[in-house]
């Protein structure tokens, strides 16, 4: 497949795809929106094997090509696996996302080791193994012009919270802000050898992670005193831009975090004046 380099086209045809923790919410999103614009997709998944099998589905019944891979995130061995198992079936790999996130809340002085590490380990360390995988890869395969003009994309979704402090989550916090300065640094060093890496800062999406922010109206009407735009995020809307970044389309936009918020990060407690 040729590619077409005329700005604005989102093309991802031909390329190939890992998205973590795409069983469910934002990754199951983009794995079907990479999957639509033509792009091979491994859904990676931790435990959810039936999430991971409907998004393959989904891709598959629109006439797109996916596969299913089980793998955590913080396991050197199991990403290792992952990278391997894509290669075999695919050739390489041309696009990370990195996804796969928990939350696991406390207040900050009942916060357990184990709470923290969990936390900090799929968020900040599942992202330094996935991303290092994939620019081996990049590196190893080398540049396909016709395919793209970066020899490969890294995309992490952090959050909101890389900036807005965050009292009761102060490890997820502190795993997305990990993700800015981890983002911005390889985007640094790796810029050179044309891998390009960004991240998108989602603000509130429904998905599973948030449910008890949104499921309720009570609780929803509470979450938009938060969102200038007055509407809480869906996953597609995270997918589209994931797409755009993945894509030539986007190919001066380096070393970038992305809010896709509905102006969650304006301070809105300062809207009438603060
Ligand atoms: P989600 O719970 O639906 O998705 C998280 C996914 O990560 C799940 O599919 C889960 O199985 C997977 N996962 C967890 N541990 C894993 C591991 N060790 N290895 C591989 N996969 C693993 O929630 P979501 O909202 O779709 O979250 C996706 C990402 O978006 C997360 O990084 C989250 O922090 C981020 N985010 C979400 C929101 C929001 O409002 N929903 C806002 C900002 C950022």
């Amino acid at each position: 497949m040729t590619a077409d380099h005329t700005p604005g086209q989102n093309r991802v045809a031909g390329q190939t795809a890992i998205v973590t923790g795409s069983s469910s919410g934002i990754g199951a999103g983009i794995a079907k929106e990479l999957g639509a614009a033509g792009a091979n997709v491994v859904v990676n998944y931790a435990g959810n094997r039936d999430g991971a099998d409907a998004v393959v589905r989904q891709i598959t019944g629109g006439g797109g090509s996916a596969i299913a891979i089980k793998a955590d995130v913080n396991s050197e061995a199991d990403v290792t696996a992952m990278f391997r198992a894509t290669v075999h079936e695919y050739g390489t790999v041309d696009i990370l996302v990195s996804n796969a996130g928990v939350q696991k809340d406390a207040a900050f002085v009942d916060m357990t080791l184990d709470q923290w590490n969990r936390v900090i380990g799929i968020n900040l360390t599942g992202a330094f193994l996935c991303a290092r995988a994939a620019a081996r890869e990049f590196l190893r395969r080398g540049m396909v012009p016709e395919r793209s003009r970066a020899l490969g994309k890294i995309i992490f979704i952090s959050s909101v919270h890389e900036t807005i402090p965050w009292a009761g989550h102060v490890n997820y916090a502190a795993s997305k802000g990990g993700v800015m300065l981890f983002m911005k640094s390889i985007a640094q060093e790796l810029g050179p050898q044309k891998i390009r890496v960004n991240s998108i800062a989602p603000g509130a999406i429904k998905t599973p992670i948030n449910r008890a922010a949104w499921d309720t109206p009570g609780a929803e009407a509470k979450l938009l005193n938060l969102v200038p735009y007055k509407r809480v995020g869906e996953p597609v809307d995270i997918a589209r831009a994931a797409v755009w970044l993945a894509s030539d389309a986007s190919d001066y936009v380096h070393g970038t975090s992305l809010l896709v918020d509905g102006g969650m990060a304006l301070y809105p407690g300062f809207a009438d004046g603060g």
